[in-house]
């Protein structure tokens, strides 16, 4: 009787370009990569060594680049059922035109938004997703059960930032009083979820992090109660912050100081925190965080449709803070991929004050990638391909007419059209074929988020 293998099931990868965003850059023009169970066991130029046991499957990648997963830094699921709306203003005219909208969301709309969301990153790259959610409507249900629902079925990993507001208009706040939580109660909430869902192994799926809105819909207490809990719990921090030249100044009104002071008073800097937009900052704000090495989630296509203004990203990096990308919400920015973003963030980078040298290609793709996993927390176990990480890595497809004649692969992958996806694991698992969702039905999922976008547009209506 045959003695049954102990070795793990094995996934060759042959022949493709490979760029690992290892410390070093290393890149491969034609090289092989070889996953065993969820990990990536060994990497490296030419065909992959001979006598592998218990090869389950091996993938011919001529024509392919093959890159770690793209992470999501910065997202919030449910504004997919409200995209394409308020398209011509500033970000404060923009909640307050949509808030009230907001505020009528329940659980079955959270749950198809998120889907979708994720539906379409998934298919463009993303293996790591975060949802920064802080609306939680009374009665409104589990909505940080469905959206993690939403990501264990499609196969993502996954980061719940579990928002929360507690500054409404009455007390200086941008959102209607209708719209926010009790400081006790987002608190409460808020470890509720962690205590249910956060996971801290290497190779989780699921993980959970503190997350207050913002300074103009969050009071000074859930700020610094919010950071005490994440470090009592051992949970990462995540907020808005220095976005657009309206917070710089209700910062000042309010507080006697700009946006990085006023985190830095309330204990919202350090390593374990990451915020989103960071595009207002001055040289002593990029020291703080380069000091306390706080993280940034750069969204420039949001900061771009919400005329917000262009982050100073090559200072941050050589600074040394920690960047990674963000697709932001959907409602200012409808298209919800993060592939694209890396092209949008080296043309916009490219737009500020330090032009051609202000982000390479290969930059780019590292904030799509091992940044993200950076500012996630996560650089030990994904962001990179090298052995011992989770097999977290995407084939795109760079030999079609959209590719076939840019002279680098990873330039064909930043600076070319969006290319496709043909093959996408997380943990060893393949997600993504051609394109298409193994774990989702995209007609469906079309379906469905058209008929919640209109059910909330309807209840929204009614007042
Ligand atoms: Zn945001």
């Amino acid at each position: 009787m045959a003695t049954p293998s102990a070795a793990p099931r094995r996934i060759v990868i042959e022949n493709a370009a490979i760029a690992t965003v290892d410390a070093h850059d290393t890149e491969y023009a034609t090289g092989h990569l070889v996953v065993a169970g969820n990990r990536i066991e060994s990497l490296g130029a030419g065909r992959a060594p001979e006598g592998l046991e218990n090869v389950v499957r091996r993938i011919d990648a001529t024509g392919h680049l093959v890159t770690p997963g793209l992470v999501n830094t910065h997202h919030h699921f449910y504004q997919w059922l409200t995209r394409g709306l308020a398209t011509d203003h500033n970000l404060f005219d923009w909640l307050v035109a949509l808030y009230p909208t907001w505020a009528r969301i329940d659980e079955s709309m959270v749950r198809v938004a998120a889907q979708g969301s994720l539906a379409m990153m998934a298919r463009g790259g993303v293996t790591t997703a975060m949802d920064h959610h802080y609306v939680y409507p009374k009665g409104c249900g589990d909505l940080s059960a469905a959206v993690i629902g939403a990501a264990r079925d499609m196969g993502v990993r996954f980061t719940l930032a579990r928002g929360s507001m507690d500054r409404s208009e009455k007390d200086g706040g941008l959102p209607p009083d209708f719209a926010v939580e009790t400081t006790e109660g987002a608190l409460a909430a808020t470890e509720e979820t962690v205590w249910t869902h956060h996971d801290a192994s290497f190779d989780s799926m699921t993980q959970i992090a503190v997350a207050p809105c913002s300074p103009f819909s969050v009071s000074t207490e859930l700020l610094r109660e919010g950071a005490a809990l994440a470090r009592r719990l051992g949970v990462r921090l995540h907020t808005h912050g220095s976005e657009t030249v309206e917070e710089e100044k209700f910062c000042h009104e309010l507080f006697g100081m700009g946006p990085t002071d006023y985190f830095e008073s309330t204990g919202f800097l350090g390593e374990d925190v990451w915020m989103a937009h960071c595009v207002h900052m001055n040289d002593s704000d990029i020291a703080a965080f380069a000091r306390t090495r706080t993280g940034v989630a750069h969204c420039p296509s949001s900061n771009a449709r919400l005329a917000a203004g262009i982050a100073r990203v090559p200072d941050l990096l050589r600074a040394g803070v920690p960047v990674g990308l963000g697709v932001d919400g959907t409602a200012s920015n409808e298209s919800g991929e993060l592939h694209t973003e890396l092209r949008n963030a080296l043309l916009i980078n490219r737009l500020g004050g330090h032009r051609e040298a202000a982000l390479t290609a290969r930059q780019a793709l590292r904030l799509g990638t091992f940044g993200g996993a950076q500012v996630l927390g996560r650089a030990d176990s994904i962001g990179s391909l090298e052995p011992g990480k989770l097999a977290d890595l995407v084939l795109w497809k760079v030999d079609g007419l959209a590719h076939s004649s840019i002279a680098d692969p990873v330039c064909a992958l930043v600076l070319g059209a969006a290319a496709p996806v043909t093959a996408s694991f997380v943990n060893g698992r393949q997600i993504v074929e051609n394109s298409r969702l193994l774990y989702a039905d995209e007609e469906q999922l079309a379906r469905d988020t058209r008929a919640e976008a209109r059910r909330l547009a309807r209840i929204a209506a009614q007042g």
